[in-house]
């Protein structure tokens, strides 16, 4: 869990005077850009309330560590959703994709014609064992956690959250689909025996065909294999090759790239330039942001609801929560509220910022959702903007930024979803 406990460096830099204005929430931002440029959870700073009840007109920001028992009931009550699920479950294929992609020949290794009986018998065993030890709804060996119903029928991570999200947004309850028995995160478990015997099993490397234990399989992979696909060093000047990785050498010998004049590379250099600058340009505007006179998180959280309207259709919201002396709410939904979000495989999930309480001026307001201290959720920086008048009080649905659907079912599988949103308000 992330631990908010950073003092050092959230003593030293919070407390700047804030000589105007309450809502100058500034300093407890800059140690947490900083979290979120290193990607370290660990230096997350300052104390946050999350807002609990519609009521409650407290501004969302104690700097200066965590001080209140109500910042740190919030805490660990939010932290208390989060669930031990592997942290990256594979992207979810389609059901029964499978089969071909282990290099176990999970049921089909009683037919292997020759070898000597002794190598045979052995061969049978670990493809018996694989498929008494993957997925029952996937059928895949996971390289991830490893669950189990009440009855004992396994389920890889990412299924596990598949099945607890679909029954999430039929709204019903989620079970298990060799014996129909209720499934929760409660009434389901690790099974680590499993997950360690899986990690014993040999697999072949997709390059070079040589078994290794499942467990050291993907660092052979990325890092070891001789035959993994490998760029050109010259990738960036504009050379196309790409071979198995004990050939790069002799290919960067010869490789042309090199010898070719500024001239000729520029093309490729100004692509390689534009996919930079677009990177700068977010943390420029974020910078320019960080220097408005009016900044403000929150911690909040998403809790699931229902509309009647036709069917019964999922939406997510917050409660109320003050900022720049208004109050807000934020809305998110799935598939934009497509009518059978369970049908798709794709799964995205949009939010909106709202303003609840009447303004005769208009707000400009900078805002996005962030990943905060009590979630674990991956999700990337989108900036949006939206302006706030009297008519206006809903900015559009805008997209939450994760980097897939099986991140997207990770968190519709959570009771809630823990994010931080920062608000900047551009004074004119
Ligand atoms: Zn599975
Ligand atoms: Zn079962
Ligand atoms: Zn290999
Ligand atoms: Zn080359």
């Amino acid at each position: 869990m992330a631990d908010v406990e950073s003092a050092s460096s959230s003593s030293t830099v919070v407390q700047q005077p804030s000589p105007t204005s309450t809502s100058h929430n500034m300093s407890p931002i800059i140690p947490l850009i900083a979290a979120e440029l290193q990607s370290d959870p660990q230096s997350s700073v300052a104390s946050v309330q999350i807002q609990q009840s519609s009521s409650s007109s407290s501004m969302n920001v104690s700097s200066g560590g965590r001080s209140s028992s109500d910042s740190g009931t919030s805490s660990t009550s939010a932290g208390g959703n989060r669930m031990d699920i592997c942290s990256e479950p594979e992207m979810k294929k389609i059901k029964l994709d499978h089969g071909g992609g282990v290099g176990l020949g999970l049921h089909g290794g009683g037919n292997i014609p020759t070898g000597a009986g002794r190598a045979q018998r052995e061969e049978k065993l670990e493809s018996r064992l694989g498929g008494i030890l993957c997925c029952a709804v996937c059928l895949d060996l996971p390289k991830t956690a490893m669950y189990q119903c009440q009855m004992g029928h396994l389920m890889c991570a990412a299924c596990f959250t598949h099945l607890l999200a679909d029954g999430r947004l039929r709204d019903q309850v989620a079970t298990c689909p060799n014996c129909r028995v209720e499934i929760s995160k409660s009434n389901a478990s690790r099974n680590l025996a499993v997950e360690k015997a899986v990690s014993e099993l040999p697999s072949e490397c997709q390059y070079c065909c040589v078994e290794f234990p499942y467990k050291s399989l993907e660092r052979h992979e990325t890092y070891e294999c001789q035959e993994r696909p490998t760029h050109c060093k010259y990738h960036r000047i504009g050379c196309q090759w790409k071979g198995p990785n004990h050939e790069t050498t002799a290919h960067e010998a010869n490789c042309l790239h090199p010898h070719k004049s500024g001239y000729e590379v520029m093309a490729a250099l100004e692509a390689y330039d534009s996919k930079l600058k677009e990177e700068r340009k977010m943390y420029s505007t974020l910078i320019e942001l960080l220097s408005y006179e009016k900044i403000i998180f929150n911690d909040l959280q998403f809790k699931p609801y229902r509309t009647d309207e036709f069917a019964t259709k999922l939406f997510y919201e917050t409660t109320r929560f003050s900022a720049f002396n208004h109050q807000w709410v934020v809305k998110a939904r799935i598939n934009n509220s497509q009518r059978d979000p369970h049908q798709s495989n794709d799964r995205q999930i949009t939010y909106q910022l709202i303003l609840k309480s009447k303004t005769n001026s208009p707000m400009s307001i900078h805002f996005f959702a962030l990943k905060g201290p009590f979630s674990d959720m991956k999700v990337g920086t989108q900036i949006y903007k939206h302006d706030f008048t009297e008519q206006n009080t809903e900015s559009e649905y805008y997209v939450l930024p994760l980097p897939d659907s099986s991140e997207c079912n990770r968190l519709l599988s959570n009771k809630g979803i823990n994010f931080r949103l920062l608000m900047f308000l551009l004074n004119k």
